[in-house]
């Protein structure tokens, strides 16, 4: 005999846990499985461990999607300030740490504690280490889901398991599957909010600047992100870096501008003027760190006093350190990407909803969705937002 619910939640990540709150206190008799050992495995692990958990200037604009307004009615309906309310509510500290980014103050686990009581609250059951082997159709309508645990039935079916990043985290790529099995179409999936790696070469040449990090500008094609840019052993990271890796594609250039608040080509002149015996390395340690000056200055080989140095020289050296073309070899992969890019395609959804238009019961929200967040808690309102719908109405 299986086990009967209104709805069965598969995946207790952020999109999942909210569901299954949100259903269940709509009355709905809620189970929601996962094969991990723990809930929220990705809340308890994110934002450096306190859990970046939205950003109150979250709208579409800040997701990347091959339908830019599906985003916008589940955002509207469950806004940053709804998740807030929530937070505030189990009197857990937070802070904004920058352009918007809310944070706890003590740890992610106050939002994995939140969630979890909310659901018993809701009384929502949760099964965790449990594998799903099959899912299927009922005839008549709802849904069967096989597992390890036994076999289990509901009228509605919501997919919360997540993308393909981290996969020693248990991402299996499991929603796109099912999505598949349904003749539902996917949009082309790649690792997202990653460093970008470098051919060995240019890597050697920039091994001496491993651990540095500036303020940057770097941009593809009309898409720009101003925030840290850090260079590592295997090549470029930071913020900015994981920003733009969601829009970068294999093959392209981007381009770094380093300091872009100083005009670097009017201070090195300023600079020549006030003490021409100094070198241009010398110079440009005013603002950048001192390896990074002694990177561009010998790679422009700019020896010799400031006062040798003429103009078109000065201009050279500030396009080399504001203007400086790289063109990465890859991406450190879906083994570092905070993000799945693409996925189920959204065309076949209903955006009040997430149910799926031409399968009723059957629901997809969170990350296996093709709607990425950039950096900085847009991801987990997503999460928020597409999992509150889908509970309203599964
Ligand atoms: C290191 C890191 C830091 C991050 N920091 C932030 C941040 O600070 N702010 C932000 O907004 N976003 C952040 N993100 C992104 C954010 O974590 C995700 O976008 C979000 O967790 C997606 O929620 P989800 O519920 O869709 O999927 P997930 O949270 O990935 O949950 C999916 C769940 O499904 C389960 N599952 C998967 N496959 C199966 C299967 N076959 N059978 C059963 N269960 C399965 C998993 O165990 C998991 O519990 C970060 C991501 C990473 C990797």
């Amino acid at each position: 005999m299986a086990g009967r619910y209104d709805v069965i939640v598969l995946g207790a990540g952020a999109a999942g846990m909210m569901c299954a709150i949100r259903a269940g206190q709509r009355g709905r008799s809620v189970l929601v499985l996962d094969h991990a050992a723990a809930p929220g495995e990705k809340i308890r692990i994110s934002g450096g461990g306190r859990c970046n958990f939205t950003n109150i200037h979250a709208g579409p604009k800040n997701f990347i999607s091959a339908n830019p307004h599906f985003a916008k009615s589940a955002l509207a309906r469950f806004a940053p300030r709804d998740f807030l309310s929530m937070v505030e509510s189990h009197g857990i500290a937070w802070h904004e740490k920058t352009l918007g980014q809310l944070f706890c103050d003590n740890s992610a686990k106050d939002i994995i504690v939140m969630l979890t009581d909310e659901m018993r609250s809701a009384g929502v059951e949760l099964r965790l280490r449990t594998e799903i082997s099959a899912v299927e159709p009922v005839i008549g309508g709802g849904y069967r889901v096989s597992t390890s645990e036994g076999t289990f039935e509901a009228a509605s079916l919501v997919i919360a398991t997540g993308g393909k990043s981290i996969p020693k985290m248990g991402a299996t790529g499991f929603a796109y599957r099912i999505a598949e099995q349904f003749g539902l179409p996917l949009v082309e999936t790649r690792p997202g909010l990653v460093p970008l790696t470098l051919d060995p070469q240019l890597l050697q040449r920039l091994a001496p600047l491993s651990g540095i990090a500036a303020p940057a500008e770097i941009r593809h094609g009309k898409t720009a992100f101003r925030e840290a840019l850090l260079f590592t052993h295997r090549g470029l990271s930071g913020p900015a870096i994981l920003q733009i890796s969601s829009y970068w594609r294999e093959g392209d250039e981007i381009t770094v501008a380093i300091e872009p608040d100083i005009d670097i080509f009017v201070m090195l002149k300023t600079a020549r003027q006030a003490n021409g015996r100094q070198s241009a390395q010398t110079a440009l340690a005013d603002i950048l760190p001192k390896r990074l000056a002694q990177h561009f200055a010998e790679n422009e080989g700019m020896s010799g006093n400031m006062a040798d140095q003429g103009d078109k020289r000065l201009q050279q050296l500030a396009a080399a350190v504001q203007a400086w073309p790289v063109k990465p070899s890859g991406s450190e992969g879906y083994r570092t990407a905070e993000v799945t890019l693409g996925g189920v395609d959204t065309a076949c959804l209903d955006s009040r909803t997430m149910q799926v238009k031409t399968v009723p019961g059957l629901f997809f929200i969170g990350e296996c969705v093709d709607v990425t967040g950039w950096l900085g808690g847009y991801n987990f309102q997503w999460a928020w937002a597409s999992g509150h719908v889908a509970g309203e109405a599964a």
